[in-house]
Protein backbone atom coordinates (compact mmCIF):
# COMPACT_ATOMS: atom_id res chain seq x y z
CA UNK A 1 0.00 0.00 0.00
CA UNK A 2 2.67 1.87 0.99
CA UNK A 3 4.43 1.95 -2.73
CA UNK A 4 1.08 2.35 -4.20
CA UNK A 5 1.70 6.45 -5.44
CA UNK A 6 5.80 5.61 -5.64
CA UNK A 7 7.28 7.69 -7.96
CA UNK A 8 10.08 5.09 -8.54
CA UNK A 9 7.53 2.37 -10.08
CA UNK A 10 5.49 2.67 -12.81
CA UNK A 11 1.76 1.10 -12.85
CA UNK A 12 -0.29 1.33 -15.73
CA UNK A 13 -3.63 0.28 -16.70
CA UNK A 14 -3.78 -2.65 -19.09
CA UNK A 15 -4.66 -1.41 -22.65
CA UNK A 16 -6.86 -4.50 -23.56
CA UNK A 17 -8.80 -5.15 -20.28
CA UNK A 18 -7.77 -1.94 -17.60
CA UNK A 19 -5.94 -3.87 -15.24
CA UNK A 20 -3.26 -1.92 -13.14
CA UNK A 21 0.23 -3.48 -14.39
CA UNK A 22 3.35 -3.02 -12.56
CA UNK A 23 6.82 -2.41 -13.68
CA UNK A 24 9.90 -0.77 -12.55
CA UNK A 25 10.72 3.16 -13.78
CA UNK A 26 12.95 1.76 -16.15
CA UNK A 27 10.17 0.12 -17.90
CA UNK A 28 10.15 -3.36 -19.15
CA UNK A 29 8.08 -5.90 -20.60
CA UNK A 30 4.85 -7.21 -18.34
CA UNK A 31 1.91 -9.94 -18.86
CA UNK A 32 -1.12 -8.65 -17.69
CA UNK A 33 -2.62 -10.95 -14.27
CA UNK A 34 -6.05 -10.15 -15.64
CA UNK A 35 -5.96 -10.78 -19.47
CA UNK A 36 -2.24 -11.93 -19.89
CA UNK A 37 -1.98 -9.52 -22.56
CA UNK A 38 1.80 -8.49 -23.11
CA UNK A 39 2.99 -5.09 -22.90
CA UNK A 40 5.89 -3.05 -23.32
CA UNK A 41 6.30 -0.18 -21.22
CA UNK A 42 8.97 2.29 -21.80
CA UNK A 43 10.68 4.91 -19.25
CA UNK A 44 8.25 7.58 -18.39
CA UNK A 45 8.08 10.44 -20.34
CA UNK A 46 10.45 13.24 -18.95
CA UNK A 47 9.34 16.24 -20.73
CA UNK A 48 7.69 18.34 -17.91
CA UNK A 49 4.07 19.20 -17.83
CA UNK A 50 4.73 22.85 -18.82
CA UNK A 51 4.14 25.32 -21.74
CA UNK A 52 6.71 28.09 -22.54
CA UNK A 53 5.76 30.95 -20.77
CA UNK A 54 5.26 34.24 -21.88
CA UNK A 55 3.89 35.86 -19.01
CA UNK A 56 5.01 35.92 -15.42
CA UNK A 57 4.77 37.72 -11.71
CA UNK A 58 2.24 40.17 -11.74
CA UNK A 59 1.55 39.72 -15.91
CA UNK A 60 0.73 36.15 -15.10
CA UNK A 61 -1.77 37.04 -12.23
CA UNK A 62 -3.45 39.77 -13.95
CA UNK A 63 -4.08 37.42 -16.93
CA UNK A 64 -5.22 34.75 -14.85
CA UNK A 65 -7.50 37.69 -13.08
CA UNK A 66 -9.45 38.19 -16.38
CA UNK A 67 -10.40 34.32 -16.01
CA UNK A 68 -11.32 34.74 -12.59
CA UNK A 69 -14.80 34.37 -10.96
CA UNK A 70 -17.02 32.87 -13.32
CA UNK A 71 -17.97 30.04 -14.72
CA UNK A 72 -15.19 29.27 -18.34
CA UNK A 73 -17.59 26.62 -20.20
CA UNK A 74 -15.36 26.98 -22.76
CA UNK A 75 -12.01 26.23 -21.14
CA UNK A 76 -10.74 22.77 -22.29
CA UNK A 77 -9.55 22.35 -18.89
CA UNK A 78 -12.78 22.89 -16.91
CA UNK A 79 -14.19 19.49 -15.99
CA UNK A 80 -17.39 20.95 -15.07
CA UNK A 81 -18.51 20.18 -19.09
CA UNK A 82 -18.49 16.75 -19.94
CA UNK A 83 -17.26 15.54 -23.70
CA UNK A 84 -19.93 15.14 -26.17
CA UNK A 85 -21.70 11.80 -25.81
CA UNK A 86 -20.65 11.80 -22.15
CA UNK A 87 -23.01 13.53 -20.32
CA UNK A 88 -24.95 10.67 -18.28
CA UNK A 89 -21.61 9.54 -16.51
CA UNK A 90 -20.50 12.52 -14.65
CA UNK A 91 -21.82 10.43 -11.44
CA UNK A 92 -18.53 8.51 -11.00
CA UNK A 93 -18.54 5.56 -8.47
CA UNK A 94 -21.34 4.61 -9.15
CA UNK A 95 -20.68 0.44 -10.09
CA UNK A 96 -22.31 0.93 -13.90
CA UNK A 97 -20.78 4.47 -14.16
CA UNK A 98 -17.63 3.23 -13.11
CA UNK A 99 -18.16 0.17 -15.98
CA UNK A 100 -18.77 2.90 -18.68
CA UNK A 101 -15.98 4.87 -18.01
CA UNK A 102 -13.26 2.54 -18.24
CA UNK A 103 -14.55 1.38 -21.80
CA UNK A 104 -14.70 4.77 -22.45
CA UNK A 105 -11.24 5.42 -21.32
CA UNK A 106 -9.81 2.72 -23.31
CA UNK A 107 -11.22 3.58 -26.57
CA UNK A 108 -10.44 6.70 -26.03
CA UNK A 109 -6.79 5.39 -25.64
CA UNK A 110 -6.62 4.11 -29.03
CA UNK A 111 -8.58 7.03 -30.22
CA UNK A 112 -5.58 9.59 -29.51
CA UNK A 113 -2.79 6.65 -30.35
CA UNK A 114 -4.53 7.18 -33.92
CA UNK A 115 -5.09 10.84 -33.90
CA UNK A 116 -4.31 12.64 -31.01
CA UNK A 117 -6.61 15.93 -31.45
CA UNK A 118 -7.44 17.93 -28.67
CA UNK A 119 -10.59 16.68 -28.49
CA UNK A 120 -9.77 13.16 -28.57
CA UNK A 121 -7.20 14.07 -25.70
CA UNK A 122 -9.73 16.14 -23.69
CA UNK A 123 -12.12 12.89 -23.66
CA UNK A 124 -9.25 10.95 -22.53
CA UNK A 125 -8.56 13.03 -19.59
CA UNK A 126 -12.23 13.85 -18.53
CA UNK A 127 -12.42 10.08 -18.70
CA UNK A 128 -9.18 9.71 -16.54
CA UNK A 129 -10.30 12.22 -14.33
CA UNK A 130 -13.61 10.65 -13.54
CA UNK A 131 -12.26 7.12 -12.98
CA UNK A 132 -9.63 8.66 -10.44
CA UNK A 133 -12.53 10.08 -8.60
CA UNK A 134 -14.57 7.28 -8.65
CA UNK A 135 -11.75 4.83 -7.75
CA UNK A 136 -10.54 7.21 -4.72
CA UNK A 137 -14.37 6.70 -3.26
CA UNK A 138 -14.05 3.34 -3.61
CA UNK A 139 -10.82 3.18 -2.11
CA UNK A 140 -9.04 1.70 -5.33
CA UNK A 141 -5.96 3.23 -4.79
CA UNK A 142 -3.78 0.93 -7.00
CA UNK A 143 -6.65 1.38 -10.26
CA UNK A 144 -6.74 5.33 -9.85
CA UNK A 145 -3.22 5.19 -9.96
CA UNK A 146 -2.95 2.69 -13.03
CA UNK A 147 -5.27 5.16 -14.60
CA UNK A 148 -4.10 8.63 -14.32
CA UNK A 149 -0.58 7.20 -15.14
CA UNK A 150 -1.80 5.91 -18.29
CA UNK A 151 -3.39 8.74 -19.53
CA UNK A 152 -0.36 10.71 -18.43
CA UNK A 153 1.71 8.12 -20.82
CA UNK A 154 -1.07 8.61 -23.78
CA UNK A 155 -1.18 12.32 -23.54
CA UNK A 156 0.46 15.09 -25.00
CA UNK A 157 -1.21 18.52 -24.09
CA UNK A 158 0.96 19.91 -21.32
CA UNK A 159 -2.28 21.12 -19.77
CA UNK A 160 -4.15 17.61 -19.15
CA UNK A 161 -0.85 16.28 -18.07
CA UNK A 162 -0.35 19.19 -15.01
CA UNK A 163 -4.32 18.56 -14.13
CA UNK A 164 -3.45 14.88 -13.84
CA UNK A 165 0.01 15.10 -12.09
CA UNK A 166 -1.69 17.55 -9.85
CA UNK A 167 -4.44 14.36 -9.02
CA UNK A 168 -1.69 11.92 -8.49
CA UNK A 169 -0.05 14.36 -5.72
CA UNK A 170 -3.79 14.53 -4.63
CA UNK A 171 -4.32 10.78 -4.32
CA UNK A 172 -0.60 10.30 -2.64
CA UNK A 173 -1.27 12.98 0.03
CA UNK A 174 -4.78 11.61 0.96
CA UNK A 175 -3.09 8.18 1.21
CA UNK A 176 -0.21 10.01 3.90
CA UNK A 177 2.62 8.90 1.31
CA UNK A 178 3.93 12.96 1.51
CA UNK A 179 7.01 12.21 -0.49
CA UNK A 180 5.27 10.05 -3.59
CA UNK A 181 2.84 13.51 -3.17
CA UNK A 182 5.81 15.87 -3.49
CA UNK A 183 7.20 13.61 -6.40
CA UNK A 184 4.19 14.11 -8.74
CA UNK A 185 3.48 17.67 -7.80
CA UNK A 186 7.02 18.80 -8.59
CA UNK A 187 5.86 17.55 -12.14
CA UNK A 188 3.29 19.93 -12.42
CA UNK A 189 3.58 23.79 -14.02
CA UNK A 190 3.73 25.64 -10.60
CA UNK A 191 2.86 28.97 -12.91
CA UNK A 192 0.35 28.50 -15.64
CA UNK A 193 -1.04 31.03 -17.42
CA UNK A 194 -4.58 29.28 -17.44
CA UNK A 195 -6.62 30.63 -14.60
CA UNK A 196 -8.10 26.59 -13.90
CA UNK A 197 -4.61 25.13 -14.84
CA UNK A 198 -3.25 27.69 -11.48
CA UNK A 199 -6.16 26.87 -9.88
CA UNK A 200 -5.69 23.51 -9.78
CA UNK A 201 -2.08 23.37 -8.44
CA UNK A 202 -3.08 25.43 -5.74
CA UNK A 203 -5.22 23.46 -4.58
CA UNK A 204 -3.41 20.24 -4.97
CA UNK A 205 -0.32 21.60 -3.54
CA UNK A 206 -2.43 22.93 -0.30
CA UNK A 207 -3.72 19.31 0.01
CA UNK A 208 -0.09 17.97 0.05
CA UNK A 209 0.87 21.19 2.49
CA UNK A 210 -2.29 20.96 5.00
CA UNK A 211 -0.79 17.08 6.09
CA UNK A 212 2.71 18.56 6.49
CA UNK A 213 1.06 21.02 9.09
CA UNK A 214 2.24 24.05 6.77
CA UNK A 215 -0.44 26.38 7.46
CA UNK A 216 1.27 29.61 6.62
CA UNK A 217 1.92 28.45 3.25
CA UNK A 218 -1.70 27.39 2.49
CA UNK A 219 -2.66 30.66 3.55
CA UNK A 220 -0.65 32.50 1.37
CA UNK A 221 -1.71 29.68 -1.61
CA UNK A 222 -4.87 30.34 -1.45
CA UNK A 223 -5.48 34.00 -0.02
CA UNK A 224 -6.34 35.36 2.91
CA UNK A 225 -9.22 36.50 2.03
CA UNK A 226 -11.71 35.97 -1.68
CA UNK A 227 -9.85 37.95 -4.39
CA UNK A 228 -6.39 37.86 -2.75
CA UNK A 229 -5.20 35.12 -5.38
CA UNK A 230 -7.14 34.83 -8.69
CA UNK A 231 -9.56 31.96 -8.41
CA UNK A 232 -11.15 29.45 -10.60
CA UNK A 233 -14.91 30.05 -10.50
CA UNK A 234 -14.84 26.10 -10.27
CA UNK A 235 -12.67 25.80 -7.44
CA UNK A 236 -14.12 28.16 -4.89
CA UNK A 237 -15.10 26.07 -2.20
CA UNK A 238 -12.11 24.07 -2.13
CA UNK A 239 -10.59 27.66 -1.92
CA UNK A 240 -12.72 28.68 0.94
CA UNK A 241 -12.45 25.37 2.35
CA UNK A 242 -8.26 25.61 2.69
CA UNK A 243 -7.95 29.33 3.97
CA UNK A 244 -11.04 28.67 6.90
CA UNK A 245 -8.37 25.62 8.02
CA UNK A 246 -5.44 27.69 7.41
CA UNK A 247 -6.90 30.95 9.07
CA UNK A 248 -8.07 28.56 12.04
CA UNK A 249 -4.43 26.96 12.24
CA UNK A 250 -3.00 30.08 12.54
CA UNK A 251 -5.07 31.11 16.03
CA UNK A 252 -7.21 33.65 13.68
CA UNK A 253 -10.72 32.36 14.30
CA UNK A 254 -12.67 35.25 13.58
CA UNK A 255 -11.49 35.04 9.94
CA UNK A 256 -11.42 31.56 10.07
CA UNK A 257 -15.58 32.33 10.62
CA UNK A 258 -15.39 35.36 8.21
CA UNK A 259 -14.24 33.30 4.89
CA UNK A 260 -16.89 30.76 6.30
CA UNK A 261 -19.96 33.47 6.01
CA UNK A 262 -18.16 34.84 2.54
CA UNK A 263 -18.38 31.34 0.57
CA UNK A 264 -22.32 30.67 2.40
CA UNK A 265 -23.48 33.47 0.90
CA UNK A 266 -23.02 31.13 -2.31
CA UNK A 267 -26.10 30.12 -3.90
CA UNK A 268 -24.52 26.89 -5.41
CA UNK A 269 -21.75 25.69 -2.68
CA UNK A 270 -22.67 27.71 0.41
CA UNK A 271 -24.86 24.97 1.93
CA UNK A 272 -22.72 22.15 1.89
CA UNK A 273 -19.72 23.92 3.48
CA UNK A 274 -19.96 22.42 7.21
CA UNK A 275 -20.34 18.53 5.47
CA UNK A 276 -17.43 19.27 2.97
CA UNK A 277 -15.25 20.32 5.88
CA UNK A 278 -16.08 17.56 8.04
CA UNK A 279 -15.59 14.87 5.37
CA UNK A 280 -12.19 16.15 4.47
CA UNK A 281 -11.33 16.31 8.35
CA UNK A 282 -10.68 20.80 7.70
CA UNK A 283 -10.92 23.04 10.57
CA UNK A 284 -13.13 21.04 13.06
CA UNK A 285 -13.45 24.22 15.22
CA UNK A 286 -14.98 26.29 12.78
CA UNK A 287 -17.54 23.83 11.48
CA UNK A 288 -18.44 22.93 14.91
CA UNK A 289 -18.94 26.75 15.53
CA UNK A 290 -20.88 26.79 12.15
CA UNK A 291 -23.06 23.75 13.24
CA UNK A 292 -23.83 25.27 16.83
CA UNK A 293 -25.06 28.74 15.21
CA UNK A 294 -26.85 27.10 12.48
CA UNK A 295 -28.63 24.52 14.99
CA UNK A 296 -29.58 27.52 16.98
CA UNK A 297 -31.66 29.60 14.51
CA UNK A 298 -32.79 26.58 12.84
CA UNK A 299 -36.64 26.62 13.91
CA UNK A 300 -37.34 23.64 15.81
CA UNK A 301 -40.36 22.91 13.33
CA UNK A 302 -38.06 22.48 10.49
CA UNK A 303 -35.63 20.07 12.28
CA UNK A 304 -38.75 17.65 13.57
CA UNK A 305 -40.29 17.37 9.92
CA UNK A 306 -36.20 16.50 8.22
CA UNK A 307 -36.05 13.88 10.79
CA UNK A 308 -39.37 12.30 9.49
CA UNK A 309 -38.36 12.72 5.85
CA UNK A 310 -39.30 9.56 4.14
CA UNK A 311 -36.23 6.90 3.94
CA UNK A 312 -36.79 6.54 0.08
CA UNK A 313 -34.33 7.90 -1.99
CA UNK A 314 -31.21 10.26 -0.88
CA UNK A 315 -31.87 13.18 1.23
CA UNK A 316 -32.08 16.03 -0.51
CA UNK A 317 -29.12 17.31 1.33
CA UNK A 318 -27.32 14.19 0.40
CA UNK A 319 -27.74 15.53 -3.40
CA UNK A 320 -26.77 18.84 -2.59
CA UNK A 321 -23.58 17.55 -1.25
CA UNK A 322 -22.96 15.42 -4.22
CA UNK A 323 -24.12 18.02 -6.74
CA UNK A 324 -21.69 20.45 -5.35
CA UNK A 325 -18.85 17.71 -5.15
CA UNK A 326 -19.39 17.04 -8.71
CA UNK A 327 -19.25 20.99 -9.71
CA UNK A 328 -15.94 21.01 -8.36
CA UNK A 329 -14.89 18.08 -11.07
CA UNK A 330 -11.57 17.28 -10.36
CA UNK A 331 -11.69 15.80 -7.01
CA UNK A 332 -8.44 16.20 -5.35
CA UNK A 333 -9.55 15.99 -1.97
CA UNK A 334 -13.22 15.21 -1.82
CA UNK A 335 -13.57 12.53 -3.65
CA UNK A 336 -11.89 10.61 -1.38
CA UNK A 337 -14.42 12.16 1.11
CA UNK A 338 -17.38 11.31 -0.70
CA UNK A 339 -17.38 7.61 0.39
CA UNK A 340 -19.26 8.67 2.93
CA UNK A 341 -22.32 10.05 0.60
CA UNK A 342 -22.46 7.50 -2.23
CA UNK A 343 -23.88 4.82 -0.21
CA UNK A 344 -26.91 6.84 0.11
CA UNK A 345 -26.96 7.21 -3.77
CA UNK A 346 -26.84 3.82 -4.73
ZN1 LIG B 1 -5.32 -6.90 -19.05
Amino acid sequence: MQRTFDVELRVLSCERCGAPARVEETGGSVTCEYCGVQMLIGRRRLEPARLAHTLEGEARLAALRLQAGRPLPDNPYSTVRPPPGCESLTRSGLADVQEQLARRFREAAALVRAAPRVEHQRLLWWCATMLNQGYGMGGKHLERRAVLERAIEELRDPGFRHLLFVNLAGAAASLGALAAARAWIERCDPAPEDVVLDSAYRVGLASVLVREGDAARVRELVGARVGDVPEAHQYRLMFAMYRIHAHERLGDPDAALAAAAAIQRDPEVGGVLVEALGMNSLAPATAAALTRSSSATTPVGVEASDRRAPAEGPAPRTIAVFIAVALIGLAVVVGVALVAVLPALR
